[in-house]
């Protein structure tokens, strides 16, 4: 099942530029009806492929096989949410909890960061595969509503600015789109990335919050009392948690963090 979905993936890509060629020719031959075809082949052709193994038929995006084989984070801190080896006495948080409490209340990933996840948010962030976002972001709604149903707006990590201009999107934004349209809640874009950081993957822990000191500032005073921060993968929490700060310092009550996967922080060390 591992190698068919890993197969898939790049498959998948595949059967987009397919898509996008069709789309193309028409254009070319100005046959008109564009969104007509569009909509055609979405509905009839992608809407019912899983965004993983391609598999037709399905209503989810992500089909109900590939939903059993996903590295679901079961077990995990009830404060920052880091993979933990058996679950924890209600109140007794992880160690790096307890050694340095993070400034957000509390961080959720329904998913560890392991294949065929790691892969597909690789694709979505540096690859452009925009499909990946509403998917995973479905994957996230339930738990929205389970543990954080005070929040009052979506908050997704920003980018500097350089940097969305250059990849053209911010994968936050994108899954921060999806939920905002299953929950109702709004998008909150007064933050922002002030401070131009060299991308966190690679660096240490250590590294990783010196890089990111003093990275965001909010613009005004903030629109929301209990914002939920939004992003694809959280690894060690810095960048939640100097977010969370900007976030408390504009007047929010509490802030707390919900990402698609949960990378561990233990192989940075
Ligand atoms: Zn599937
Ligand atoms: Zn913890």
């Amino acid at each position: 099942m591992i190698d068919r979905v890993r197969g898939r993936i790049h498959e998948r890509s595949i059967l987009f530029r397919d898509v996008l060629a069709a789309f193309s020719l028409c254009d070319a031959l100005m046959l008109g009806g564009y969104w007509v075809v569009f909509e055609f082949l979405g509905k009839f052709s992608l809407g019912h492929h899983c965004v993983l193994c391609a598999s037709l038929g399905n209503e989810d995006r992500i089909c109900s096989r590939c939903v059993d084989v996903l590295p679901w984070n079961h077990c995990h801190c009830e404060r920052c949410g880091q993979p933990v080896v058996a679950d924890q006495p209600l109140g007794v948080f992880c160690a790096d909890c307890q050694s340095s409490p993070p400034l957000f209340d509390r961080a959720r990933s329904p998913l560890r960061y392991a294949f065929p996840v790691d892969t597909a948010l690789k694709a979505l962030k540096f690859k452009r595969q925009l499909m990946y976002a509403p998917a995973f972001a479905t994957i996230l709604v339930p738990t929205l509503h389970e543990i954080f149903p005070h929040v009052d707006a979506l908050v997704p990590v920003p980018l500097h600015r350089l940097r969305h201009a250059t990849r053209g999107f911010n994968q936050a934004i994108e899954i921060s789109r999806e939920l905002a349209s299953h929950t109702g809640l709004p998008i909150n874009h007064q933050t922002r990335r002030v401070r131009r950081t060299t991308t966190q993957s690679g660096l240490s822990a250590s590294k990783r919050r010196k890089n990111l000191r003093q990275a965001f500032a909010v613009n005004g005073a903030l629109d929301a009392k209990y914002p939920l921060i939004i992003d694809d993968v959280i690894t060690t929490g810095a960048t939640c948690d100097y977010l969370a700060a900007a976030l408390l310092a504009a007047g929010a009550k509490s802030v707390d963090v919900l990402t698609v996967a949960r990378a561990s922080i233990k192989l940075l060390r």
